[in-house]
This record gives structure tokens, C-alpha cells and sequence, in this order.
């Protein structure tokens, strides 16, 4: 067996009313949403960088420019493709991954299952081999008054053939 490689990928949106609130690749029934370029999903973004930073791969960022018009408004779960693409053809696999998402809103509490399931459909997992976890800001900072979500994601690659 060869030797697991873990990658770490952070990111944080401001919130803003107005936006819809794509997060984890769900839309959810919220008064603010991610400001960003694409449409601003900073938990797929921060799996993406942890998953492409394990493969050893170039970020998100470079990968897909915040100035290229192409990635406008852009769904993020495209951004996830292709990063299991470029893993796969490393021959590489996710073996697993663990996500903190801190924002006041939207609540993720009651969608965690169905966070959960859809990270996993994405990347081609077992559900169980996946999770994500709420916090809150408790009012302290930018994050704690509503003004931005922060997502913090690991994740664990193997070789393919493990
Ligand atoms: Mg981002």
C-alpha cells in the first residue's frame, strides 16, 4: 500500500443579501448568499484546493481565474469535476474528506446528511467516508456577525489501485 497524501484547503465569501446561497453545492432558503465571481460555494472551493493540494496539483484560483469571464456566475460543482479528473488521471482517488464550514448563516444543521451525500456523489465516495460540520461565529468577527462563511476542508487521497 502506498502512502496516503492529505491536502488542506480554506476559503471565505463575504455574504450579501441578494445572492443565492449555493453551499456544499445545495441551494438554501437564506436572506444572504456567497459574494464571488463564480457563484461563490466556498465549501466546494476549499474541498477542491484540499483535494488538488493533495494530488499535488495547482489551486483553484490558478486553475480557474477570478478574471476569466468563463467562470463567471460558474457552478461550482464543475470546479469538482474537474478536479476528480485531474486526480484521477494522477491516478490517484479520494479516500476521504472532512469539512468545517463557520457562518451564522445559512443553519447547515439540518442539511449535514444531505451535505454530506451530495460531497460524496461529487467526488465518488461512500457517504460514510465524508463530513461536515457547522459552527457558528458566536458573534465574534466578521464571520460571527454574519458578514462572511469560512469553509476549512481535509481531505486523504490513496493511489487508485489501494
Ligand atoms: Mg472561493
Amino acid at each position: 500500500m502506498s502512502v496516503p497524501r492529505i491536502g488542506l484547503g480554506i476559503d471565505v465569501h463575504r455574504l450579501g443579501p441578494g445572492r443565492r446561497c449555493v453551499l456544499g453545492g445545495l441551494e438554501f432558503d437564506c436572506p444572504v448568499g456567497p459574494l464571488g465571481h463564480s457563484d461563490g460555494d466556498a465549501l466546494l472551493h476549499a474541498v477542491c484546493d484540499a483535494v488538488l493540494g493533495a494530488a499535488g496539483l495547482d489551486d483553484l484560483g490558478s486553475l480557474f481565474p477570478d478574471r476569466d469571464p468563463a467562470n463567471a456566475d460558474r457552478d461550482s460543482t464543475e470546479f469538482c469535476a474537474d478536479a476528480l479528473r485531474r486526480v484521477r488521471a494522477a491516478g490517484l482517488r479520494v479516500a476521504s474528506l472532512d469539512v468545517v464550514v463557520e457562518c451564522d448563516l445559512p443553519k447547515l444543521a439540518p442539511r449535514r446528511p444531505e451535505l454530506r451525500a451530495r460531497l460524496a456523489e461529487l467526488f465518488g465516495l461512500a457517504a460514510s467516508h465524508v463530513n461536515v460540520k457547522g459552527k457558528t461565529g458566536e458573534r465574534v468577527g466578521p464571520i460571527g456577525r454574519g458578514e462572511a462563511v469560512r469553509a476549512t476542508a481535509v481531505a486523504l487521497l490513496v493511489d487508485a489501485a489501494d
